[in-house]
């Protein structure tokens, strides 16, 4: 199956890559810092700058006009850096409030154990209101370590629900667990009666059991299907089909999770670029799902 679809993709690869104009890429990072709240690492601004600059230009003639950068705060959300950028590519970049529970905990500072959820959202809600080193986070970026969830990560859905109800955000959430705790997150938010179409399940791809993506989308919440690259395309191809399928393409959003430069890495690391999604994956899809895809859904799910 997947094999089938590469020589298709490659057939296609000779043909100019389809531009989606005023297309948004939901789910990319610029820089990421692993090492997390508990790093001293430095890194230099100016050669971040450098290097992702290219790959985002490569993004224009493909009628790229945002990216939502989801590197959470403590893993190297820099808005200083994302600001430089866009003024200089002239493509959008959206950096996010919040705090991440994936990843080991490695984005929690100590505060987050200790504060209670409307402490946290109350200080989510202030970086909206006064931005984040002068930039305004445009969706709360958080994340749940797996099923069933701990204290920490209802805690942490708990906040991001709270202020999505007071600014509107909608919440991104990095989802370890696959559809249970998907809907465990969901659950959360209908107690406190924030709405599901607020909340983005990140990291869809992870659950095999299509059932989850349908009864999430029917929920109101989005889907997404993040990670895509050459090895998973067959895979993302098939749940995007599936959503089409089920009239839910409506609810449904794809990203490559890609970039970035890897704080602590010699130069950066590798750096994927972030043009696959267009030059590759798409033609994989009919083209009438393409602007749902890209532009009408990134628009109805985060605003702008
Ligand atoms: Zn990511």
């Amino acid at each position: 199956m997947v094999r089938r679809e590469f020589l298709i993709a490659s057939l296609l690869q000779n043909r100019p890559a389809p531009a989606v104009a005023g297309s948004t890429l939901v789910h990319e990072h610029v820089i990421v810092d692993f090492a997390g709240v508990a790093s001293t690492a430095k890194y230099d601004r100016a050669e971040v700058f450098r290097i992702a600059r290219p790959k985002l230009e490569e993004l224009k003639p493909l009628g790229c006009v945002r990216m939502l950068e989801c590197t959470p705060n403590g893993l190297g959300r820099d808005a200083r850096l994302l600001k430089m950028l866009e003024d200089a590519t002239g493509i959008e970049l959206w950096t996010n409030t919040g705090i991440y529970g994936a990843a080991k905990r490695a984005g929690v500072p100590d505060y987050a154990r200790t504060e209670t959820a409307r402490e946290l959202a109350k200080r989510w809600a202030a970086e909206w209101k006064n931005g984040v080193d002068g930039v305004k986070p445009r969706f709360i970026k958080t994340g749940v370590n797996g099923f069933p969830l701990e204290e920490l990560d209802r805690k942490l859905v708990e906040a991001a629900a709270l202020t999505s109800l007071e600014t509107g955000l909608t919440i991104a959430s990095h989802t370890n667990g696959g559809g249970p705790a998907a809907e465990a997150q969901l659950e959360i938010l209908a107690s406190l009666k924030c709405p599901a179409s607020k909340f983005v399940w990140v990291h869809a791809q992870s659950e095999k059991d299509h059932g989850y993506h349908e009864r999430a989308a029917r929920a109101g919440a989005w889907v997404e299907f993040d990670g895509i690259s050459e090895k998973s395309a067959g895979w993302h191809r098939d749940c995007v089909l599936y959503m089409k399928d089920k009239g839910l393409l409506g609810r449904t959003l794809v990203s490559q999770d890609a970039g970035w430069y890897h704080v602590g890495e010699p130069g950066g690391g590798s750096y994927r670029g972030y043009t696959y999604l267009y030059t590759t994956f798409l033609p994989l899809l009919p083209p009438e799902t393409w602007k749902t895809l890209l532009v009408d859904n990134p628009r109805r799910a985060f605003g702008g």
